[in-house]
């Protein structure tokens, strides 16, 4: 078979694998994601498995689809009907057919995280408490955080240890908000994103022979990006593949980034356990990366205690130095590298979609974009506020949600006066109350507002449900696009935009015709055989934010280093590794965070081909103010061999800001002058405090000037100045060893002494 031979003999025993358990653990880029390629095109094409008995999952819908062309091209369009996806579109696909024996609708809407936070907004304030208290998004993770360890709101309740915890965050509603929340979702026919994981367990658990049916189809279950998956996705993989045990996983236990998900690196321990039969593979050799991005990449995560030991190697050439960039300032460091990608691509003959830039936090992406914009560069943004993000998406969006399903209470809370219908908040609050407290359907009390609103809302309300009901009717008898279309112009919604000509108006008009294009676009790709709006709806919501970008046009793409996972790039800035930023201050409570953090800086590194560039800035605003920043400690991990200082210039600025000592442009092997000299140093590794024994993070709502503290990595120092930024609550702390810094008091563990 030839197109075995583009594998090495380790990978191609891991593709004639085929019957019974198998795990690949290997490290980047050593073809685990090709050996899921090949071994789903080996079942199809040498074992004659019908694709449809094939359920591969990947991380991304953008990876699966990526795989599915790649199959394609190895045995021909066999491959389409294979099951491909994330869990959670996967699985949103099977509750649809399944949903009844839950007690929803089959078009039951999903939630995506700003419907559910704002739902979670409601309840904290109808229930009388503290929103600052009960913030939405923390609420949002503590709830998401207990599905995705499968803990409904009934365990959640009665755990007496989950209950002494909220009470110790004191946060001790935190229960009766995730029941309230649980039963408002079932009210609106709505899931979120996390109940479509754990309402596939709880499916699977109740309705034996729901599962068998799926256990029967699934004959072969294969896992990308094993280590990432959290216990309600573990659990679905296991119940599906009980049956026929023909499970292969792979993944990096160096990779695993979403511990703050729920990620848990134990299933790759368990494997071993549940499967006794358990076929191990390793594969140790990089295909990716240069030598000396191999190299760096293996000295950095040998810092790390938590890890199965690999031996990760290359035959490909050594390669250029990894580039050390240092600028003055994040936007002069948003000129050197738009700077060098500038030249790079004149030397090197390369495009655009050969580099990519990445951060640790979304908001860095500012300066940088500021600097490629200047340059003429073209750039996307994966992830960030995306398209389905924006307001005059999520409005046109939420018209035809509640057009499927007018159970959907975020969708008619956006909607019901919006284009402005003189509905105002308190009719819309009375509606909302008549339906929970006497748990009548929304639409019921919609098509009843006569009887308790005065006679203008009254009227204005009985406008909305007769212009739902026809487009409820246009949506039955036409396809997804004729229904939007429709329903954007006769909404009002169109004309709203249009009416507003400033240059932000113009977008958003043009973002609701593009969001119609896409419309159309589905209806016409022959692929989707339901042209509904309720099919096209659900494509949407669980786009996840890497497949949001259109591939077509050439530029450099701009991402958080988690959302680059599995990708390669022939140039990678990995930027703003800076102490605070990257390792990342609010994730930086123990020696685990540490490690993640690490692992984190292992992927970005891992991303690159050809060449790697490291950067970070002396000055930086960061929260509304300009802060001093240390060089992340993750540059002196970095073995010296591997790295060079550069003298590269930020184009506008006209002159260099680097150093003196560590301008000198040095070619070749000059290991890290930058970094060691002394006084950098101080502040990065030489004195980091170790906490005193009975340290303890003390409750700082009353912390003042003159006040003494103890910071577990600062150590002592006196508390200088006490402020309120809107949201915020900061200080401004004069440290014995480290000087004065200013912290976020929400996130800062200081001890008052
Ligand atoms: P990551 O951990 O980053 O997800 P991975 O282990 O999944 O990486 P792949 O993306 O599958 O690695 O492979 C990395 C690169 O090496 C790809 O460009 C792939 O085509 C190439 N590659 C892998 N194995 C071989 C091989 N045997 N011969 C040639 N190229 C290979
Ligand atoms: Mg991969």
């Amino acid at each position: 078979m030839d197109y075995l031979e583009g594998l090495n003999p380790p990978q191609r025993e891991a593709v004639e694998h085929t019957e019974g358990p198998l795990m690949i653990i290997a490290g980047a880029g050593s073809g685990k994601t090709r050996v899921l390629t090949y071994r789903i095109a080996h079942l199809i094409h040498a074992k004659g498995i019908d694709p449809f008995q094939i359920l591969s999952l990947t991380f991304t819908n953008k990876a699966a689809s990526e795989m599915r062309h790649r199959i394609e091209r190895l045995i021909g369009l066999e491959a389409r009907n294979t099951w491909m996806g994330t869990f959670h579109s996967i699985f949103a696909k099977i509750l649809r057919v399944e949903s009844e024996k839950l007690g929803f609708p089959s078009n039951f809407t999903i939630y995506d995280t700003d419907d559910s936070k704002s739902l979670i907004k409601s309840i904290v304030k109808e229930m009388r408490l503290d929103d600052k208290v009960y913030k939405p998004n923390t609420v949002w993770s503590r709830i998401s955080g207990a599905k995705n360890r499968l803990i409904s709101w009934e365990n959640y309740i009665n755990d007496p240890y989950i209950k002494a915890d909220d009470e110790a965050a004191m946060k001790p509603r935190m229960g009766e908000i995730y029941r309230a929340y649980q039963k408002r979702l079932f009210k609106s026919s709505a899931m979120d994103f996390d109940d479509l994981l754990f309402n596939t367990n709880v499916l699977f658990r109740d309705h034996p022979d729901v599962l068998n049916k799926y256990q029967q189809r699934f004959r072969y279950v294969l896992v990308d990006e094993f280590q990432d998956t959290n216990l309600s996705q573990y659990l679905i993989t296991k119940k599906l593949a009980a049956v026929h045990q023909n499970i292969c996983v792979v993944g990096d236990d160096a990779q695993s980034i979403y511990a703050f998900r729920g990620a848990d690196i134990q299933n790759i321990l368990n494997f071993e356990k549940d499967y006794p039969d358990l076929e191990v593979v390793k594969l140790e050799q990089n295909y990716r990366s240069t030598k000396n991005i191999v190299e760096a990449a293996n000295s950095i995560i040998a810092k790390n205690k938590a890890q199965l030991k690999k031996n990760v190697w290359t035959q490909n050439d050594n390669g250029d130095l990894i580039e050390l960039i240092k600028a003055a300032s994040d936007n002069e460091e948003g000129r050197m590298v738009a700077s060098t990608i500038f030249e790079e691509k004149n030397n090197k003959k390369l495009e655009n979609s050969d580099f990519a830039i990445l951060y640790r936090t979304n908001s860095q992406s500012r300066a940088i974009e500021e600097a490629l914009r200047k340059m003429n560069i073209t750039y996307k943004i994966v992830g960030g506020l995306s398209f389905y993000q924006r307001k005059e998406i999520k409005d046109l969006m939420a018209y035809m949600r509640y057009v499927v399903n007018q159970d959907d209470e975020e969708a008619f809370k956006r909607i019901i006066n919006y284009p402005k219908r003189g509905i105002g908040a308190s009719s819309v609050e009375k509606m909302m109350v008549s339906a929970y407290e006497h748990d009548i359907p929304l639409w019921k009390v919609i098509n009843n507002a006569g009887s308790f609103l005065s006679g203008r809302a009254a009227n204005a309300v009985a406008d909305f449900s007769t212009l739902i009901k026809s487009f409820k009717m246009e949506t039955e008898r036409k396809d997804a696009y004729e229904a939007a279309s429709a329903i954007a112009k006769q909404s009002g919604l169109l004309r709203e935009l249009y009416e507003d000509k400033t240059i932000e108006g113009l977008n958003r008009y043009e973002n609701v015709q593009e969001l119609l294009n896409a419309i159309k676009e589905y209806v016409d790709n022959p692929e989707n055989e339901d042209k509904s709006l309720g099919a096209f709806l659900q494509e949407i919501a669980l786009l996840t934010d890497n497949d949001r970008d259109k591939d077509e046009v050439d530029a450099v793409t701009l991402m958080t280093i988690h959302s680059s996972k599995g990708l390669e790039f022939r140039q990678v800035f990995v930027v703003g590794l800076e102490e605070d930023l990257f390792p990342s201050q609010m994730m930086m409570q123990s020696r685990e965070d540490l490690e993640e953090e690490r692992r984190l800086f292992y992927v970005a590194t891992t991303r690159a081909m050809e060449k790697l560039y490291l950067s970070y800035a002396i000055t930086r605003y960061r929260f509304g103010r300009l802060l001093n920043c240390e060089p992340s400690r993750f540059l002196e991990e970095v073995d010296p061999n591997c790295i060079k200082v550069t003298k590269r210039k930020g184009r506008q600025l006209g002159s260099s800001s680097f150093g003196q000592q560590n301008t000198n442009g040095s070619e070749g092997k000059s290991g890290f002058i930058g970094l060691k000299r002394p006084s950098m140093r101080a502040n990065t590794t030489a004195k980091v405090h170790t906490p005193s024994p009975d340290f303890k993070p003390s409750n700082t709502n009353n912390l003042m000037e003159g006040m003494k503290v103890e910071h577990p990595k600062f150590g002592y120092g006196k508390v200088l100045k006490v402020e309120i930024e809107g949201i915020n609550k900061k200080a401004t702390i004069g440290f014995d060893n480290f000087g004065d810094k200013t912290l976020l008091l929400s996130f800062a563990k200081l001890r008052i002494v």
